[in-house]
């Protein structure tokens, strides 16, 4: 991994990893794919390799990132779906080209059109938000209890009760927060 870059936080929703290359959006945000190549690069470890990334690819990669989270922010708190960003989507779902393939261990793979093109990485990352806004998908939509992170995530934990994004990260700084104002009510307590 080249050195001075965000590493990436990978989950195992591929919709909703993408919008994490974005995190702490209401804090001091972190760009995850600061580069075409840290595109190229996430893709590759997400199952969608493609040739090259140009710096319009990138923008145009960022903008169905926000127009998922947009889309993701609103269904999980039950509100009307932001009408460009569902114009955003669509548009990536409908021009890439993907198929899935299935190999012969039995998993499902992505398999980009001819050129490899972003844009099919897209269009795969588009229809994957697609199946988990619409609620096909076995889980719900939640938003990361942290105050300057608020990012949608699926939540498919049995009881649907999951509260950050990532515990390793969020879950773990929420934690440390709630014990250091323990401490200070402590030592406040006992002067
Ligand atoms: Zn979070």
């Amino acid at each position: 991994m080249p050195a001075g870059f965000p590493d990436f936080r990978l989950g195992s929703v591929l919709a909703t990893s993408f919008t994490g290359t974005l995190s702490e959006r209401h804090g001091t945000a972190v760009e995850r794919i600061p580069t075409p190549q840290r595109l190229v690069d996430w893709l590759a470890v997400s199952g969608l390799a493609v040739e090259s990334c140009t710096s319009d690819q990138l923008e145009l990669a960022r903008e169905l990132r926000e127009a998922i989270h947009a889309a993701a922010t609103a269904a999980a708190i039950q509100d009307p779906l932001p009408a460009s960003a569902v114009r955003v989507i669509n548009d990536c779902s409908i021009r890439g080209r993907a198929a899935a393939v299935l190999t012969s261990e039995g998993s499902r793979q992505w398999r980009l059109g001819s050129a490899s093109r972003v844009e099919d990485a897209l269009g795969v990352i588009a229809a994957d938000a697609i199946s988990i806004i619409a609620g096909e998908r076995d889980g719900k939509l939640a938003l990361c209890a942290s105050p300057t992170c608020r990012a949608a995530f699926f939540d498919t934990s049995q009881s649907r009760t999951r509260k950050w994004c990532d515990m390793n990260t969020c879950g773990n700084r929420q934690k440390k927060a709630r014990f250091n104002a323990g401490k200070r009510k402590d030592a406040s307590s006992a002067q």
